[in-house]
């Protein structure tokens, strides 16, 4: 049987992954559990915003008894913004797999209703329960339909002390991301040089290390050295890192927390704001959008600042804090418009004056006059290529640049 739940976690401490591990060892789960993110835009979510999901053997109402004396015993309900779901299901036909399938790819990347769940739950014979508003469900239905075509895996490991400064040998996360990068990711951000494995929240979690293969992230886990107790670890299958909240859309079609891939032309020259953030706008047959690169995205901004009006991209990104802007992820260069500038006439071996409005260029040495003026093209500093937000700023979701290069190595062998 299927047995799914979400949002059980809360900004002060406890989390629902720590929850999956008790239970998987508690039911003797065999399957690697699902952990699954959903659209990062909705503000209504708890911290990551990831949903289990497993297969159970044995029987139906036994495993639902545990499941649920579980939940309630660990779940922060006191916590206002804690809602936990918790579905179960006894087997899924091919047409319950496809119903709950696109379910999970609503999820991840718009904007479902609890409505929207419970009516998906209705259709493919779920059992559902809900605590307070219960928007949990919504998580662990999608948890249960995501069928990962692509999909990386994440070993977590879980402290006996539940609170203070996690202790780690700062040294071994280095020699665990130089024998393991990049069939491991997001270890550390070299540019901002912060270790990444390493969550700073009051929660369970020690340590969550990502990667292509169960082989691999437990290999690299033996590379760490922990400088405290840990009480227990488990490997999840993930769509992290995998770009699966992205959809190919219209301007037109963007609605509120949409997660998207615009195909655009940049309108004007990106600026700096006060706070270093950075805006532009882009548009396509539809209509217009603004773009941000926030400060958090490090030196990606850089790139975005050398984008001009004209040049052809894709903007991958969500709609959040504000109705109206695509907040960046990454962004594909396709194509540099061709810019000039003007170029000052040298006379006397000094750049020639304006002659006035339109009146081209006067020396101020021997009184020349030169008319025409010189057009040269300007020299682009940025490639046809893909730019990111530095690996600290990341999405969970967002597939690194890293993990796109080796599949297009792989593909090319
Ligand atoms: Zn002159």
């Amino acid at each position: 049987m299927f047995v799914a739940f979400d949002d059980t976690d809360s900004r002060r401490g406890m989390c629902t992954t720590y929850l999956c591990a008790l239970l998987c060892e508690k039911l003797g789960v065999k399957k690697y559990p699902k952990l699954i993110r959903l659209n990062p835009n909705i503000p209504f979510k708890t911290r990551g915003n990831g949903a289990v999901a497993f297969e159970a053997e044995g029987d139906y109402e036994e495993i639902k008894k545990t499941v649920l004396k579980y939940v309630k015993k660990y779940s922060k309900v006191k916590d206002e913004k804690t809602n936990p779901g918790v579905v179960f299901i006894e087997r899924l036909g091919s047409k319950e797999k496809k119903i709950l399938r696109e379910f999970y790819l609503r999820a991840v990347s718009e904007l479902v209703t609890i409505k929207d769940a419970e009516k998906t739950a209705k259709k493919v014979g779920a059992e559902i329960h809900k605590f307070k508003n219960g928007r949990g469900i919504i998580g662990a239905l999608a948890a249960v339909g995501a069928d990962l075509p692509d999909r990386t895996f994440e070993f977590v490991a879980y402290r006996k002390r539940k609170i203070g400064e996690r202790k780690i040998d700062s040294r071994s996360v280095y020699e665990m991301d130089e024998a393991t990068y990049p069939d491991t990711f997001n270890n550390i951000d070299y540019k901002l040089k912060r270790i990444l494995i390493l969550p700073h929240g009051p929660d369970p979690v020690y340590c969550g290390i990502r990667g292509e293969s169960p082989e691999i992230v437990e290999k690299a886990w033996k590379n760490i050295r922990p400088l405290e107790e840990i009480e227990r670890t488990i490997i999840f299958v993930t769509n992290h890192g995998t770009d699966a909240h992205l959809r190919k859309k219209k301007i037109k079609e963007i609605k509120p927390y949409d997660c998207a891939i615009i195909d655009g032309t940049v309108v004007d020259e990106p600026i700096r704001m006060h706070g270093g953030h950075v805006f532009f706008s882009i548009k396509d047959s539809s209509g217009t959008i603004g773009c941000a690169a926030y400060k958090q995205t490090g030196d990606f901004r850089e790139a975005i600042l050398k984008l001009m009006p004209g040049d052809r991209i894709h903007a991958f990104g969500g709609i959040s804090r504000y109705p109206d802007t695509l907040n960046l992820e990454k962004i594909k260069v396709l194509r540099l418009a061709t810019l000039y500038e003007k170029v000052v006439p040298v006379c006397c071996a000094k750049n020639m004056k304006s002659a006035g409005k339109n009146k081209g260029y006067k020396c101020i040495k021997c009184g020349r006059k030169e008319r025409k003026t010189r057009l040269r093209e300007i020299c682009r500093s940025i490639k046809l290529e893909l730019y990111e937000a530095t690996a600290g700023a990341r999405r969970h979701l967002s597939k690194p640049l890293i993990r796109i290069k080796k599949k297009r190595r792989k593909q090319a062998a």
